[in-house]
């Protein structure tokens, strides 16, 4: 039998076990019913995002971006296109810093927008500028990507 991954509910932020053959049967949280992994960005504020990114063992891909920001806005349909793709692989997050200043002082967000990794509560990556949806799934699933700042 496989461990069961820990998945952070993108509504009450209890963490589920799922275990990992399941994750593609549209997995809901047990506490509230939201599913689990449907396939959208999740947008997280200051309160949840360290529940949400310590309650989840896959790879969290966080988008800190701003209303005002072109590029941000251009980026949007390529983070949904590629978060849909990756849906059971990879939690797609957004962080809009105008409402979240804290959190993009405490990563130390100087350009937006800037995509940052991590794995098992720990930063694995970050890389600034817009993206195509191509590169945001390829870029996602690296492997053992390193901090590149
Ligand atoms: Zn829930």
């Amino acid at each position: 039998m496989q461990t069961p991954l820990h998945l952070a509910c993108p509504r009450c932020l209890t963490a589920n076990r799922v275990p990992r053959e399941r994750l593609a049967e549209e997995p809901k949280c047990g506490k509230c019913g939201a599913p689990l992994l449907d396939g959208a960005p999740v947008a997280l504020e200051e309160a949840g995002f360290d529940a949400f990114i310590a309650r989840t063992d896959l790879p969290v891909l966080v988008d800190f971006w701003a209303p005002w920001c072109a590029p941000c806005r251009a980026m949007a349909p390529a983070f949904e296109q590629a978060a849909a793709q990756l849906r059971t692989a990879v939690r797609f997050i957004k962080v809009n810093t105008e409402e979240a200043p804290r959190l993009a002082a405490r990563w130390n967000i100087r350009s937006i927008p800037t995509l940052v990794r991590f794995e098992n509560g720990s930063e694995t990556g970050r890389i600034s500028g817009a993206m195509d949806a191509a590169s945001l799934v390829r870029w996602a699933t690296r492997r053992g990507a390193k901090a590149e700042a």
